[in-house]
C-alpha cells in the first residue's frame, strides 16, 4: 500500500511538502516554506510525521516554497539524503543560508516589514542550514536512478528556473509497480535563458500531482510586458525619476538584465542609464546562471551600464540619486534591500516601481498593485506618489495552456487520479475543468493534512 500525506502547498501555494509512505521506505517531495501573513505560522508548528523515520527527500527544485524547510526537518532528526539536480543544489544552498540569516537578523532586531509575525523568525538558524547542506545529493536529468531497492526516480527537466524538475518515481508495491509523476513547478513551454520542459517525453504514470497556479488563466505575451517595461522606465528618467524593480534573486533578475540588455542593444533604452543591481544574493545566482548556460564570457545578462551594489553603504548611497534603474529583491517587496528604496522613493511622483511577479496577499508588494494610497514600511507610514506599474507577462509558471501540454504527454488509460495542488481551491478548480476538457476526469483537489492512499 502506498499513502500520500499532504502536509503543504494544498489549497494553498506554498510549502510544498509531500509525505510519501511504501512498502520500503518513507520519503518526502519538497520542503519548503509557507509564506504570507495567513499561512506562516504553520512554518512553526512541529511536524506531524517523525523526521527521524524518513529515509530521502526528493526535491523538485530551489525555490524557497519548495526548500525552505529542509534545515528544520533535520533540526527535527532527519539524517537522510536529500536528492537533487546539481543547479539545484548550488542554488538552494545559497537560499537556505539567506533564509537563516534573515531569520536571525530579524529575530535580534525585533525589525520585520509589512504583516510578518516574529513568530516565524527562528524556524532554524545558519548552522543548521549548513548541515543540512550536507545531505544534498546531485542526480542527473533524465538517468533512472534507483535510490534504493523497491524506489527508482527520474528527473526530468521541467522549465521554470535553473535546475528545476519534474521527478517520476516508481515504486515496487506488493509485486507490481507504481508510477507518481510529481510536477513541481512547470514552466512555460517557450521561456528566455533556460530550456522548457521536454513536449515530447512520453510517460504512463498512475499518479500525477500537478500544480495549478494559474490554473484557468493564460499569461499575456512575454514580449508586450518588455515593450511596457522599456516604455515606463524611458518615461521615469525623462522625468528625473528612479524606476524601481523589485525582482525575485533567481531566474527573474537575470531575465530582467537580458531585456535590459536586449533593450540597450536595440537603441530602446539609452546605454547611459545606469542600471544598479542591489543585491548581492541575485550576484551569486547570476554566477551559477552564467557559469551553467556557457562556458567563456559572462555576456548574456552583462552589459556596460550595469553596476553592483554589495556594501549597505553603497545602497544608502544610490538612493539619493536619480535618473537610474534600481534592481533589487524581494520581489513581492516583503523584505531585503528594496524596501529601503521604497522607503525613500514612494513620496516622489518622479518615480516608478515595475512589479513582475507573483504578489502574495499580505506582501507590500500586493498592497502597492492593489492601488493602496497608504502604506507601512517597517514603522513608516508613506504615502505612494510614485508610478506603480505591475506586468504580468514575466512569470516563470506555465499558464493553462502550458499545464495541458504537459500533462497530455503522461495521459493514458492507465492514470488513475490526477492532484491538484500548489494552488488557491478556486485555480484548481478552474484547471480542473480544463482536464475534463481533455478527457481526464479523475482528479482531486487535497485539503493541507489531508491523508490519501493510492492501490
Ligand atoms: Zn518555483
Amino acid at each position: 500500500m502506498i499513502e500520500v500525506e499532504f502536509y503543504g502547498a494544498a489549497k494553498t501555494v506554498t510549502g510544498s511538502n509531500y509525505l510519501v509512505k511504501t512498502p520500503e521506505a518513507t520519503f518526502i517531495v519538497d520542503c519548503g516554506m509557507f509564506q504570507g501573513p495567513e499561512v506562516e505560522g504553520r512554518n512553526l508548528e512541529p511536524y506531524e510525521y517523525d523526521a527521524s523515520k524518513v529515509d530521502f527527500v526528493l526535491l523538485t527544485h530551489a525555490h524557497i516554497d519548495h526548500s525552505g524547510m529542509l534545515p528544520k526537518l533535520y533540526k527535527a532528526g532527519f539524517r537522510g539524503k536529500i536528492y537533487a539536480t546539481s543547479n539545484t543544489i548550488q542554488i538552494t544552498e545559497l537560499l537556505l543560508f539567506d533564509s537563516a540569516k534573515i531569520q536571525e537578523s530579524n529575530y535580534q532586531s525585533g525589525n520585520f516589514y509589512g504583516k510578518y509575525t516574529q513568530k516565524v523568525a527562528l524556524a532554524y538558524n545558519s548552522s543548521d542550514a549548513e548541515q543540512t547542506i550536507r545531505l544534498l545529493q546531485p542526480v542527473q536529468f533524465d538517468e533512472e536512478f534507483e535510490i534504493m531497492p523497491g524506489i527508482r526516480t527520474k528527473f526530468l527537466h521541467a522549465g521554470h528556473i535553473l535546475g528545476a524538475a519534474s521527478i517520476e518515481v516508481t515504486i515496487a508495491n506488493e509485486g507490481e509497480e507504481r508510477q507518481i509523476m510529481f510536477s513541481g513547478d512547470i514552466g512555460r513551454v517557450e521561456q528566455p535563458l533556460i530550456p522548457g520542459f521536454d513536449k515530447d517525453y512520453k510517460s504512463t504514470p498512475d499518479y500525477i500531482f500537478i500544480e495549478a497556479l494559474y490554473g484557468g488563466l493564460e499569461h499575456p505575451k512575454r514580449s508586450e510586458s518588455i515593450e511596457e517595461m522599456v516604455k515606463i522606465i524611458n518615461r521615469t528618467i525623462s522625468r528625473g525619476g528612479n524606476a524601481y524593480i523589485p525582482a525575485f534573486s533567481v531566474q527573474r533578475t537575470q531575465e530582467i538584465l537580458k531585456f535590459l540588455k536586449d533593450a540597450i542593444e536595440a537603441g530602446d533604452l539609452d546605454k547611459d542609464i545606469p542600471v544598479w543591481l542591489d543585491s548581492p544574493l541575485a550576484q551569486k545566482v547570476s554566477k551559477i546562471y552564467t557559469a551553467a548556460l556557457q562556458h567563456n564570457e559572462d555576456s548574456i545578462f552583462y552589459f556596460d551600464s550595469l553596476r553592483f551594489v554589495n556594501r549597505y553603504s553603497q545602497s544608502r548611497g544610490i538612493q539619493k540619486t536619480t535618473g537610474q534603474i534600481v534592481l533589487a529583491g524581494s520581489g513581492m517587496a516583503d523584505g531585503g534591500r528594496i524596501m529601503n528604496h521604497l522607503t525613500t522613493g514612494l513620496d516622489k511622483k518622479n518615480n516608478s516601481v515595475i512589479f513582475v511577479g507573483y504578489q502574495a496577499a499580505g506582501t507590500i508588494g500586493r498592497e502597492l498593485t492593489d492601488g493602496h494610497k497608504e502604506i507601512t514600511i517597517g514603522k513608516t507610514k508613506i504615502h505612494v506618489s510614485a508610478d506603480i506599474r505591475y506586468l504580468h507577462g514575466f512569470s516563470s509558471h506555465g499558464d493553462t495552456s502550458d499545464y495541458l501540454q504537459w500533462i497530455k504527454r503522461h495521459k493514458s488509460e492507465k492514470l488513475k487520479k490526477v492532484f491538484l495542488v500548489h494552488a488557491e481551491e478556486d485555480r484548481s478548480k478552474a484547471l480542473d475543468l480544463e482536464l475534463d476538457q481533455i478527457g481526464i476526469m479523475e482528479s482531486y483537489i487535497p485539503d493541507w493534512k489531508e491523508k490519501v492512499t493510492l492501490e
